[in-house]
């Protein structure tokens, strides 16, 4: 693994075009805090109907969302209920209550490593990558199928301008039902993808796991796709459990979950 300490990615672009295709990479941008604005609102100067949100990969996705509704710009509601950072949205499509990164990205600036392409018209090795060629496909891009090809710097999105009450009316209807539908506690979110047609916490439940536990790990009573720690639950344990569940809805419906979530340190378990 290596560790690179960077305050300015873009004049240590050949010391990252260096590395190995398989080196692990960790970039941390120094001096966060006095680097100023991670999002940025700017209006469209012909059409003031519409903005070019700007965000770096490190901002709340969450956060940027809420911010645009509070400045009444509207598209990206769905984000303010979902955890992480912009860059791992983009990477994970990332999506909640029909929206998703797919489907409201307009384009991503990313860090390319060597030689290896993800943009279709551009050699560069910061390449700005449309939408389109993100292979986006439910809770996957490229950047995830292709691990380690690309760093994502920052994305942009496109909003439309709209009464801020109406867009904070929107995040708070949805975080309501994620509250009346999702249990609190310590989870990963979703485990597995909802298989096409069908949801994964329905066929869980009907496989009657509801609420079995191994160690500290329980499938939660309120929505069976979510694993709960409820207390001192091992990363193995978590891992049995989810073995065991994909097992038995494998038996009982015939068909197979694909975890959600990404595994490392286990055969098979990367994305
Ligand atoms: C309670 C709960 C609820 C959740 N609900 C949802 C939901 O409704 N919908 C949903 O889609 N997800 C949901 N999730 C999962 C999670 O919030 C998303 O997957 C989120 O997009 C992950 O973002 P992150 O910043 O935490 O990424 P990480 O988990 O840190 O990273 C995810 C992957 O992206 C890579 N990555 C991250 N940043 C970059 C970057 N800048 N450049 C290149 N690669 C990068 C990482 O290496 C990793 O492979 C939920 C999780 C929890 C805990």
């Amino acid at each position: 693994m290596r560790l690179l300490c960077i305050a300015d990615l873009h004049s240590q672009i050949d010391r990252l075009s260096g590395l190995e295709a398989d080196a692990d990479l960790i970039i941390v941008c120094g001096d966060l805090h006095n680097r100023g604005s991670m999002a940025e609102i700017r209006p469209v100067v012909e059409d003031k109907r519409r903005a070019v949100l700007w965000a770096e990969s490190g901002a709340s996705l969450g956060g940027t969302a809420r911010s645009a509704a509070q400045q009444g710009w509207s598209g990206i509601e769905w984000g303010a209920t979902v955890p992480g950072t912009i860059g791992g949205a983009v990477v994970g499509n990332a999506g909640a209550f029909g929206g998703d990164m797919a489907g409201s990205l307009h384009m991503a600036s990313i860090l390319q490593r060597g030689n290896r392409q993800v943009g279709s018209n551009s050699t560069a090795v910061v390449a700005t990558v449309a939408v389109r060629d993100l292979g986006y496909s439910y809770r996957s891009s490229r950047l995830k199928r292709e691990r380690g090809s690309a760093v994502v710097l920052s994305a942009e999105f496109v909003l439309t301008a709209c009464p801020p009450a109406e867009a904070l009316a929107r995040i708070e209807t949805m975080n309501s039902k994620r509250r009346e539908s999702q249990p609190p506690g310590a989870s990963m979110g979703s485990m597995f993808k909802n298989p096409p047609g069908d949801f994964a916490g329905r066929l869980i439940e009907a496989a009657g796991l509801k609420g079995v536990c191994i160690g500290g790990a329980q499938v939660s009573e309120m929505h069976c796709n979510f694993l709960i720690n409820e207390g001192g639950a091992t990363a193995t344990q978590i891992e049995e459990l989810g073995e065991t569940i994909r097992a038995r809805v494998k038996a009982t419906s015939g068909i197979e979950l694909e975890w959600e979530i990404k595994r490392i340190g286990i055969p098979g378990g990367a994305a």
